[in-house]
């Protein structure tokens, strides 16, 4: 991202509580909100690997956000192992995304604490990316809020304002189940123009959180080897309609009738 780093504007500390910051709608980063989370100190590659060594998972190849979907096959302990030592030059990343952690090993759920950010009452599901350095999330808006927590590792944000995208005619005709995609990466659409306010970056650090509000675009690349704990959000009512109109498009994708073989859940097709 050499070359657009004046482009980015740093994004605002947030020193409140996570409720108002809400209330606001802008996105901001609650440093060291976490800090104080068992994970945070005791999650290490070695403690998570040896909890199911032999765990199939499922890894993404790449930014399948903007290029093919390629998944591999791998296992948890293996690719636990992988992250771990020097990083590998010239390989292409492969991410473990939106995986269930804390569902799959619930004792793990005592090391977080996420009614703590969660405002009372709201609906909230959370998901782990575990990746390596140079692992990316391609350009992307979510139906639903967020609330992202920085377990270990360090990791970049990119925040493009909702709008900017669109103005650019750059939102992507792919398929993804919970998210818009866009078709240019984050720079790219900054090298074509955006005012002050549109464009935020922010370095999350371990125990760092980040409000990441309903229909803000975002491109996501680890700096070191990473854990983090994302947490979609909302009202019953929101959530509930936002779930029923995803169950339905994604209903219409696997049955063939929309974007068939051009989305991120199937094999781009070669
Ligand atoms: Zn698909």
């Amino acid at each position: 991202m050499a070359g657009h780093e004046g482009a980015w504007e740093p994004l605002a500390v947030q020193a409140g509580s996570v409720a108002e910051a809400i209330g606001r709608r802008e996105p901001c980063v609650f440093r060291q909100r976490a800090a104080h989370w068992p994970a945070v100190a005791q999650w290490t590659w070695e403690r998570l690997g040896a909890l199911a060594p032999d765990l199939p998972v499922r890894l993404v190849q790449g930014n399948r956000e903007l290029g093919a979907t390629v998944f591999q096959s791998s296992t948890l302990g293996a690719y636990l192992q992988s992250l771990q030592g020097p990083a590998a030059t010239g390989k292409v990343p492969m991410y473990l995304k939106e995986f269930d952690l804390l569902g799959t090993f619930t004792p793990l759920r005592a090391d977080v604490r996420p009614q703590e950010l969660f405002p009372p009452g709201a609906l909230h599901d959370s998901q782990t990316w575990i990746g390596p350095a140079g692992a990316r999330t391609g350009l992307h808006n979510d139906y639903l809020d967020n609330l992202a927590v920085q377990l270990v590792g360090r990791k970049r944000f990119y925040l493009l304002r909702p709008g900017v995208v669109e103005r650019l005619g750059a939102v992507a005709a792919k398929h993804d189940r919970w998210a818009a995609l866009a078709s240019l990466n984050a720079d790219a659409v900054v090298d074509r123009g955006v005012v002050a306010g549109d464009a935020w970056a922010v370095d999350l650090e371990p125990g760092d959180v980040l409000y990441v509000p309903a229909r803000w675009w975002h491109e996501v690349v680890n700096h070191t080897p990473s854990v983090l704990l994302s947490g979609f959000f909302g009202a019953r009512a929101t959530v509930y309609a936002q779930w029923v109109w995803r169950q339905a498009v994604h209903g219409a994708h696997l049955a063939g009738l929309w974007r068939r073989g051009h989305c991120t859940c199937h094999p781009a097709r070669g």
